[in-house]
């Protein structure tokens, strides 16, 4: 959004043209002060993108890769790192000040002269790895020949591969057309009607009145789903029950795709109520050659995110299968791809049809199941695609069953209203035994002693493992998780494990509700205290007794986890204590963000042996407040100093 928000200097004309000698890929701004306020006022906050029209047509750049620019972190950085060192590349790695003692930059530096880090400082991904003009001058300085854009961060923004290329750097993805076309999710719904690829029953276009909203939704039947063009990472979606919500949720949805996006414009879809996310593995040169490699099913999901993914699907009949590749392929081809990318469909069961939903036009995390079956190395690919390499020759026969899980470090927790929700765990790797083996995949983030840091999302480690069949890979899985011990933090090995070996899910007979259905039907309670058991944490090391600040009746609170400390639920309100209030055990004293994820603290939040730490019923004084807003805090940090009010009976602590 930086780019996009220059504007022309206010007092001098020639200012910005001079900037431009000094750096002549310094983008241009069109617009002046005056120009964004009246924009945004009559509600336009897209703006036009001046940037991607500079690119020339047709020009991509492809030449051999021999040194690249790895602009990832975390388990991506680890494989795109692994895969460019076996292929006798020269790496740039950049990271942030927190990954900067990482796995994959200890890989990189271990590979001596082929290897080089760069820190590009800042914690938050918005102070590093989105700060594109600051990849760029790296990658000039580095004067690598190409720049591989990993997955999330700035590998879907066509403006930045527009700019890369510009430098003359070869970005390693499709062309900035079909990065546009795919990455406004009305368009691409437009583009595929077009050749005859069946999408999900709904406007086909935006709507801009509720009014009109009104009458598709009336024509497509409820439930329907209110969609913002430019949405993703299963944000922006909203569904709508019945006609009288309709009005106020068209209001609200546009607003907050607005404002999250930039752009309001929504689409209206159909709700489908049970279906199955199914995808097509993409390869295309720059010659035509488009290869549909294989189908990955990712139907376990929460909050539209994906955590188990297999290389087939079960439900699917031969005859939607070959529905489903025929279509990607035909996708691929109106946008003239090139490169790995990703088709996702929908599989509606009831009505036992496929419709297209979006397109990523980038690598994606499950694609290692993929190249488990099949033996075809994609990232490899990728970097033979964009040196400009013909695939010609490349076949997928699919030889057994791959099952990939996604360790996250996060531990299972019943909130307020008795929902099972999954809060993030960063902190210390105590111990950590990953056993290597033949038939699996290990792309792992961390290691003992590492630190899972809390800014950014909590994926640590992918485990792919392959099988003669879809049971055998389960069972595989299943004996080599009973193996892993990590410990220091939470992860969901536990929850997946019990999965594993679920009835409902080893018959393979599920939609995208499994998960949540899954959750209601076991034992939490029983499970939480399993990942507990795992991380070994031993809660029954802190009683009251060693918070009390000898000779005062003060006790300290100390931060139950890693993360940033907020005094305030967003920065225009006040503050939820200041030092003097007085609180109840269940009032609300701070947030601590962590992976994006906000958990207001209260004295219940902390724990003992025998369960609450602060004995409720009474009321307590905050005396000190040891840390200051926007702070990082650790596990175990001062986070307060209170004082049960002299009404308690001191017996009682
Ligand atoms: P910094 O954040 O590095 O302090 P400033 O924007 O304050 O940068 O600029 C540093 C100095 O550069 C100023 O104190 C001033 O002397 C000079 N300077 C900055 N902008 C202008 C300007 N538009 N015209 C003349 N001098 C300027
Ligand atoms: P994103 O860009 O966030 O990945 P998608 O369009 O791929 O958005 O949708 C994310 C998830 O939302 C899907 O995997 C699916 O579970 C659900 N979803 C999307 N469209 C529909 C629909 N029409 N009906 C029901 N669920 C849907
Ligand atoms: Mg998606």
């Amino acid at each position: 959004g930086a780019m996009q928000g220059l504007v022309k200097h206010p007092f001098s004309d020639e200012l910005d043209l001079s900037l431009r000698k000094v750096d002549p890929a310094l983008p241009i701004p069109v617009e002046t002060v005056t120009e964004v306020v009246d924009r945004i006022m009559a509600g336009r906050l897209g703006g036009q993108a001046p940037l991607a029209q500079e690119q020339p047509v047709g020009e991509l750049g492809h030449r051999p890769v021999k040194k690249v620019l790895i602009h990832a972190r975390g388990c991506t950085a680890v494989k795109l790192v692994r895969k460019a060192l076996e292929a006798e590349l020269e790496v740039v790695l950049v990271q942030s000040d927190p990954d900067m003692d990482s796995v994959p930059a200890d890989m990189v530096r271990q590979a001596g002269a082929a290897g080089t880090v760069v820190p590009i400082g800042g914690n938050t991904s918005d102070e590093s790895y989105l700060n594109a003009l600051s990849i760029l001058n790296i990658a000039e300085a580095q004067q690598v020949d190409a720049l591989h854009p990993g997955i999330g961060f700035l590998s879907e923004t066509p403006n930045f591969a527009a700019l890369v290329r510009q430098k003359g750097i070869n970005f390693i993805g499709p062309k900035v057309m079909s990065m546009e076309t795919m990455g406004n999710k009305s368009n691409a719904i437009s583009t595929t009607m077009s050749i005859n690829v069946p999408v999900v029953p709904g406007s086909h276009g935006i709507i801009d009145s509720s009014e009109k909203a009104l009458e598709i939704a009336e024509r497509v039947g409820y439930p329907i789903l209110l969609k913002a063009v430019h949405g993703g990472g299963g944000k922006g979606i909203v569904k709508v029950e019945r006609p009288e919500h309709l009005h106020q949720l068209f209001h609200q949805v546009t607003a907050e795709a607005k404002s999250a996006f930039g752009n309001g414009d929504i689409y209206i879809e159909k709700c489908v109520t049970s279906l199955r996310h199914i995808e097509a593995q993409i390869l295309r040169d720059q010659f035509g050659h488009t290869r549909v490699i294989g189908l990955r099913d990712c139907s376990v999901q929460r909050n539209n995110q994906k955590l188990l993914e297999e290389s087939g699907s079960t439900l699917l009949s031969e005859q939607l299968r070959s529905e489903v590749l025929a279509c990607a392929e035909k996708i691929a081809t109106a946008v003239d791809y090139i490169g790995a990318g990703t088709v996702e469909f929908i599989y509606d069961v009831p009505s036992d049809a496929i419709y297209f939903m979006e397109m990523n036009t980038r690598l994606q995390v499950e694609h290692p199941v993929t190249e488990a079956v099949t033996g075809i190395d994609i990232v490899k690919q990728q970097f033979l695609i964009a040196s400009g390499e013909s695939i010609e020759h490349l076949t997928a026969d699919e030889k057994g069953y791959a099952l990939e899980v996604r360790v996250n470090a996060e531990r299972c927790v019943i909130d307020g209203d008795g929902e099972v929700t999954f809060m993030p765990t960063p902190g210390k790797i105590t111990k950590y035994r990953l056993p290597e083996q033949d038939d699996v995949e290990l792309i792992s983030m961390v290691d003992e002693g590492k630190t899972v840091s809390p800014f950014y999302d909590s994926l640590i480690i992918q485990i792919i493992i392959h099988g003669e069949n879809r049971l055998d890979a389960i069972d595989r899985m299943r004996r080599y998780l009973e193996a892993v011990v990590i410990e220091g933090i939470s992860t969901n090995i536990s929850l997946v494990k019990r999965i594993l070996s679920d009835e409902t899910f080893r018959q393979g007979d599920y939609d995208t509700t499994y998960l949540p259905k899954f959750l209601n039907r076991i034992d939490v309670p029983a499970l939480i205290a399993e990942i507990d058991e795992a991380s070994g944490s031993r809660a029954d090391v802190v009683d009251l007794d060693s918070l009390r600040i000898e000779g005062s009746q003060e006790l300290r609170v100390l931060s139950p986890s890693t993360g940033v400390f907020y005094r305030t639920p967003s920065p225009s309100e006040p503050e939820y204590v200041n030092v003097g209030s007085e609180v109840e055990v269940d009032e609300v004293l701070c947030v601590l963000e962590a992976m994006k994820m906000f958990a207001p603290f209260r004295l219940t939040s902390c724990a003992g042996a025998g369960g609450a730490l602060y004995p409720a019923g009474q009321r307590y004084r905050i005396n000190r407040i040891n840390v200051s807003n926007g702070q990082q805090v650790n596990e175990g940090d001062l986070l307060f100093v209170i004082e049960p009010m002299a009404a308690a009976p001191i017996a009682a602590l």
